[in-house]
C-alpha cells in the first residue's frame, strides 16, 4: 500500500453544517451554524460520481452537521444530480426521523445508519441544544424505521470501555435490531479535547467481552470484531499482506461549500498556520476526479504518507491498521507523520489484542 488512490469508494457530503443536538464529544465546529450546500456543489461532485458509479457500485455518504436538518426537499434536490446507480447513505442521530423520512428513505432506496451510544443511561452526552437528554427521540426515530421495515445500522460511542460494558452495549443491540454495528471508541478531534487515554487492559478486555458476546448471538455484523478476525484468519492462510488496498482510499469529504478534504472528514472546517484549511480544493472551480488525481500534492497530505511509511517500519500492527486515521495523528499529535495515537491504541492494538484475549480464553484444552 503506497500512497492515494485516485479513485475513491465513496464520496462524504455535508448538506449542511447543522445539528439539532450537542453532543458533549462531538467534533464538529460549526454545528450550531446552518450553512447549507448549494445544488451547485451536489452537480459538480455528480460529474464525477456517475462516471465512477456507471463501471463499479459507487456510495454518496450524507453526513452532517445533521444531513435531516438539511430537510427532505433540499436533501432530494442535492440528491437529484446523482445517476441510479449510486448508493446513497445517510448518518443520522435519528431524533428527526419520523413517517414521512422513513417514505422518503425508502424512495431513495437509502440505507440509515443512526447513532446511539447504548442504554439510556449511556446517553448521557448526547443532549440538544438546551442540554435536555436526546435519547427518546432517538427511540422514536429508530421506532419508526422498525414501523417501516427499514433495515439499519448503528454507531456507537463508548467513553470508557472496559469489561462489563460490552456485553451491555451487544446485548442492547441485538435487542434495537439493527444489521450492522459499528463501536468507536471516544476520540479526541476537532473540537472535542477531551482525554481519550484508557487502562490498556480495560479496553483489551472490553473487546475481548464483545468478541464473547457477539459469538453467543452473532446475529449483528459486528464492524471490528468482523475486520479483526478476518485479518487473522488471513495471517493463519499466509494471505494477510492481501488484504490492504495498494494505494489508500481517499475517503474525499465534500464541504458545504465544495471543499474537498481527503482521508479524514474531522478536518474539515479546521485550519493550520503551517497546513491552511487542510482542503485539496474546490469542486466549485476543479472537477472532483481532477482533484483526487493531485490530491497527494497537498503539503498534510505528503507528510501523513511519510506517516504511514514510518507506520509500516515501525509497527507490528500495521498490516491489521494499514497506518490509521488522519485527523488522530492531527488532533493528537500536532502533526501527521507521527506514528502510534491513543486512537490507535484504544481501536487498533487494543482490539487486536482483545481478540487474541478471546481466542486464548476459549482454546480448546489440548490444542
Ligand atoms: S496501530 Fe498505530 S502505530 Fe500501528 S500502524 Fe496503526 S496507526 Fe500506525
Amino acid at each position: 500500500m503506497r500512497g492515494l488512490a485516485t479513485v475513491p469508494s465513496y464520496v462524504v457530503m455535508q448538506p449542511t453544517t447543522l445539528c439539532n443536538l450537542d453532543c458533549a464529544y462531538c467534533y464538529l465546529p460549526f454545528r450550531a451554524a446552518d450553512r447549507q450546500m448549494p445544488v451547485a456543489v451536489a452537480e459538480a461532485v455528480a460529474a464525477s460520481v456517475n462516471r465512477w458509479a456507471s463501471t463499479d457500485r459507487f456510495s454518496v455518504v450524507w453526513h452532517g452537521g445533521e444531513p435531516l436538518a438539511a430537510g427532505r426537499e433540499r436533501l432530494a434536490a442535492l440528491m437529484a444530480p446523482f445517476g441510479p446507480e449510486v448508493e446513497h447513505h445517510v448518518q443520522t442521530n435519528a431524533t428527526l426521523i419520523d413517517d414521512a423520512w422513513c417514505e422518503f428513505f425508502a424512495r431513495h432506496r437509502m440505507r440509515v445508519s443512526v447513532s446511539v451510544d447504548g442504554p439510556r443511561e449511556r446517553n448521557g452526552e448526547r443532549v440538544s441544544r438546551a442540554g435536555r437528554p436526546a435519547y427518546d427521540r432517538i427511540v422514536r426515530g429508530v421506532a419508526a424505521l422498525r414501523r417501516h421495515g427499514l433495515p439499519f445500522s448503528a454507531l456507537a460511542v463508548v467513553n470508557d470501555p472496559s469489561p462489563g460494558r460490552a456485553t451491555e452495549l451487544y446485548d442492547y443491540f441485538l435487542d434495537l435490531g439493527c444489521e450492522v454495528l459499528g463501536v468507536n471508541i471516544e476520540e479526541t478531534e476537532g473540537v472535542n479535547t477531551r482525554d481519550n487515554a484508557h487502562d490498556a487492559p480495560a479496553v483489551t478486555g472490553f473487546w475481548a467481552e464483545l468478541v464473547s458476546a457477539w459469538r453467543r448471538d452473532p446475529r449483528i455484523h459486528l464492524r471490528e470484531v468482523e475486520w479483526s478476525l478476518r485479518y487473522a484468519g488471513a495471517v493463519l492462510d499466509g494471505t494477510a499482506d492481501d488484504l490492504l488496498p495498494s494505494r489508500l482510499d481517499p475517503i474525499p469529504t465534500v464541504a458545504y461549500d465544495g471543499s474537498v478534504v481527503v482521508l479524514s472528514p474531522e478536518l474539515a472546517g479546521f485550519t493550520d498556520p503551517r497546513y491552511g484549511d487542510f482542503s485539496s480544493g474546490s469542486v466549485l472551480t476543479t472537477p472532483l476526479h481532477t482533484i483526487l488525481a493531485a490530491a497527494e500534492r497537498t503539503p498534510w497530505v505528503g507528510e501523513f504518507i511519510d506517516g504511514v511509511e514510518a507506520c509500516r517500519s515501525s509497527c507490528p500492527y500495521f498490516g491489521f491498521c494499514g497506518g490509521g486515521h488522519a485527523a488522530n495523528r492531527y488532533f493528537e499529535l500536532g502533526r501527521f507523520d507521527g506514528t502510534e495515537t491513543e486512537h490507535c491504541r484504544n481501536s487498533k492494538i487494543r482490539l487486536l489484542e482483545g481478540v487474541l484475549e478471546h481466542a486464548r480464553d476459549h482454546q480448546s484444552p489440548g490444542a
